[in-house]
């Protein structure tokens, strides 16, 4: 059995290749036959849709994604989904209907004999003070019922003015401050007594090792959803595995 890791699809209508290369890729966790590549756990760390304005909005496109997702739990794989910061307002309706299970922003799981980290990465991106701030309000509770409570349309709104506000300031912003914060990075592991994590985000896939007060430390970075899917993959006895496929 195995357990796999996706982040950042930005899953929408408009995104054909990507759309199509998601659901071959739900189809090729199972074989007909069952086998050591089956997977038994799919982490979806958040961004998996590029745009969410609330559970009680559905469409034809939503409803394809949510019916592939119910058939690869029907299948047996226990699927688990965590907030990013497109689809935040993504809540316990939609989880239940697409038989995920709802993490919380930080979520601590146990593979063989190690302990990880999980976690969406915005977080980690205290550098970019601007994001931090806006982060904070889009996160607040009150701020996403009273968001909830407006009607489709202006929710529709919202979110094409918020998408196109971040795509503006982005344009100014450097690499670095764009990137994960490496205090921050230890800070997260520190608090949760681990040495390895898994986040999305930053869509710069790659492994990362270091040393930090005499302890060997590693990041997994999956990455963003487009020319290639990425993944990362465990099975028992293995390492973690960052993973691509042409899409
Ligand atoms: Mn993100």
């Amino acid at each position: 059995m195995a357990i796999y890791f996706i982040s950042d699809l930005h899953l929408e209508p408009a995104q054909e290749a990507i759309t199509r290369g998601f659901l071959s890729f739900l189809d090729s966790l199972h074989s007909a036959e069952g086998s050591l590549n089956d997977a038994e756990a799919l982490y979806i760390l958040g961004d998996f849709f590029e745009v969410w304005i609330g559970d009680d909005y559905t469409n034809e496109y939503i409803e394809v994604i949510n019916q592939a997702l119910q058939k690869c739990a029907a299948k047996g794989t226990k699927i688990y989904f965590m907030h990013g910061n497109r689809d935040f307002l993504i809540g316990k309706a939609w989880c239940d209907n697409a038989q995920c299970e709802l993490l919380e922003e930080s979520k601590l799981i146990t593979l063989g004999n190690e302990t990880i980290l999980l976690m969406h990465g915005d977080s980690l991106c205290t550098d970019d003070v601007e994001y931090m701030k806006a982060r904070f309000l889009l996160r607040n509770e009150q701020f996403q019922s009273q968001l909830l409570a407006k009607p489709i349309p202006e929710r529709l709104e919202f979110a094409k003015k918020i998408r196109s506000e971040s795509k503006e300031s982005q344009k100014g912003k450097s690499y670095e401050i764009m990137d994960v914060n490496q205090e921050a990075v230890d800070k997260a592991l520190s608090s949760a007594k681990c040495s390895t994590m898994i986040h999305g985000h930053t869509h710069r896939p790659n492994i990362h090792h270091w040393e930090f007060e005499g302890e060997n430390r590693t990041r997994y970075v999956l990455g963003d959803w487009g020319d290639k899917g990425w993944f990362i993959k465990w099975q028992t006895g293995n390492e973690l595995k960052l993973e691509s496929f042409d899409l």
